[in-house]
């Protein structure tokens, strides 16, 4: 298996690994386990509950406790965890007898691959399969000036030992927006440049709830502007030049960081391919290569998903199994200050795969309860399921926003899994008081146009 990430390790658990960090443009670098532990979900989701703690604190004066102003250790905090998550990998290698080794793998023949260490010592392994787990790492702009010298990307945020102050974050996908609301969330001035649209390919009701709450929480936008160059003032702060796509007029501000979260690039040219296209059996076109996880062409780009199909794929290797991996109807959910969490298909979607007259839409704008007593604005906490309008009305798409998207979405995910309808739904008993509750309350149909706020218990 070469990659020790999410994939690489769950299905190498069942043989040897080979795990290499090329450190980033910035020379950040990190211990095994790949983006999800290091650079990516992890240190992600713990830098927004840092982020929600401090609302948290807001809440809790409202709620009567004198809490005093204090400063936190939030990123070494983070950075330690990471570290004994690397620990925790290797020990686990280590206690399944899988052979690790710290070394680049490239592809030389079908059943050949050279290893090199840090070092330049090269060795060749040969294998009866091999496994390409070898992820993604984030993009730059190379069109534009200056962006690769003085930017820095999500490979290095979480390992930074300085805040990043002032900060234009550049994108407008799950990564951009989850850093910029981690950041603002730590109170640091934070701008996001979005080029087109927020959120690509989801839900885009859904999407403009998330970044309209993020405005009104002190979360600047650029809309639809793209950035030209990027200088360094002598005073050390970077100046940005970048136009506006309607008026294609330019302008300009100074930051002390630009996070650039413009998409991620799949690791094929370190393995000497291009491009990898697999089968639902995760097969490549030379049948005892295997892919798994980002590195994947068109597979979702997420930890879960690398997880289990490295599982699955195992297990088929040693014969233990021919269970395929099933990656329809996977959970998501976008961790910004208002989480949106969701599974199935957007409303576009589902409208242009069964047509309008055939869809009806549940939804409803709720208050959750721990929001009242804090005072807190909760205009864009929003239910939405979206169901086939014939017989049981099968749900084709269910999305949430509010406190504890992920927890509120993993659950209705099983029921997705079981063939969910909006008669499941209505004929659930809810678990009271809770936000999640208000998913087996829906009444209103958006095409009634009546008023879809919920009110009081
Ligand atoms: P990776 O985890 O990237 O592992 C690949 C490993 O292979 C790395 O260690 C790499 O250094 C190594 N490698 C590369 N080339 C070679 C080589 N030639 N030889 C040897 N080793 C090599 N997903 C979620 O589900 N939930 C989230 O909340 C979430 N948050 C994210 C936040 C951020 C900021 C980012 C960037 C991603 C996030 N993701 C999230 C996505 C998730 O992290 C990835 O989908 C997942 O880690 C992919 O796993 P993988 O095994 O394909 O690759
Ligand atoms: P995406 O490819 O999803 O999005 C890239 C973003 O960058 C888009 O908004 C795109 O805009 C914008 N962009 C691209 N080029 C430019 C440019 N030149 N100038 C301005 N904007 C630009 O990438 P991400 O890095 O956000 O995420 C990668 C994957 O990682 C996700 O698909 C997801 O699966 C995974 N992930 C999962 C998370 C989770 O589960 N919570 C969290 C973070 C990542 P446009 O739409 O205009 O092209």
């Amino acid at each position: 298996v070469v990659g020790g990430g999410s994939g690489g390790l769950a299905c190498s658990k069942e043989v040897a690994v080979l795990d290499f960090v090329e450190p980033s443009l910035k020379g950040t670098k990190w211990g095994l386990g790949g983006t999800c532990v290091n650079v990516g979900c992890v240190p992600k989701k713990l830098m927004h509950q840092a982020a929600l703690l401090g609302t948290a604190l807001r809440d809790a004066r409202k709620y009567g406790w004198q809490i005093p102003e204090s400063q936190t250790a939030m990123a070494k905090a983070v950075q330690n965890h990471m570290k004994s998550l690397n620990w925790g990998h290797r020990v686990q290698l280590q206690d399944k007898k899988v052979k690790y080794l710290n070394m680049k793998g490239s592809l030389v023949d079908e059943h050949t691959v050279r290893a090199v260490d840090a070092k330049g010592k090269e060795m060749k392994m040969s294998a009866r399969n091999i496994v390409f787990a070898a992820g993604g790492r984030p993009k730059y702009p190379t069109h534009v000036p200056g962006a690769e010298e003085f930017g820095i990307t999500s490979d290095d945020v979480f390992w930074l030992n300085e805040s990043p102050k002032k900060t234009l974050v550049v994108g407008a996908s799950y990564v951009a927006l989850e850093c910029a609301g981690f950041l603002a969330g730590i109170g640091l001035d934070t701008t996001v440049m979005v080029r087109r649209i927020a959120l690509r390919g989801f839900d885009q009701q859904m999407s403009g709830l998330v970044t309209v709450y993020m405005e009104a929480h002190g979360i600047k936008f650029s809309w639809k502007c793209t950035p030209k160059r990027v200088k360094k003032l002598p005073s050390g702060l970077l100046q940005v030049t970048w136009m506006d796509l309607n008026t294609t007029e330019e302008h300009q501000d100074t930051f002390n960081s630009v996070l650039w979260a413009v998409g991620r690039a799949p690791e094929t040219k370190t393995l000497n391919l291009e491009k990898i296209i697999v089968a639902a059996d995760e097969a490549t076109s030379v049948p005892n290569i295997f892919a798994i996880g980002d590195i994947a062409e068109g597979r979702p780009e997420l930890t879960p998903t690398a997880i289990k199909a490295g599982r699955l794929l195992a297990r088929r290797l040693v014969g233990r199994s021919t269970e395929l991996m099933n990656y329809e109807n996977v959970a998501t959910t976008v961790f910004t200050p208002l989480e949106y969490g969701c599974v199935g298909l957007s409303e576009e979607e589902a409208e242009r795969r069964h047509g309008k007259d055939q869809i009806e839409v549940y939804h409803a704008f709720y208050k959750p309860l721990e929001f009242t007593v804090a005072e807190r604005d909760a205009t864009q906490c929003y239910i939405k399921v979206v169901c086939l309008q014939e017989g049981e009305q099968r749900v084709l798409g269910l999305h949430f926003t509010g406190p504890n998207a992920g927890e509120v979405t993993q659950g209705f995910s099983l029921g997705f899994q079981c063939g969910l309808t909006y008669e499941h739904l209505r004929n659930t008993v809810r678990t009271h008081p809770t936000c999640a509750e208000e998913l087996v309350k829906l009444n209103i149909t958006k095409r009634s146009g009546l008023d879809a706020t919920v009110t009081g218990c």
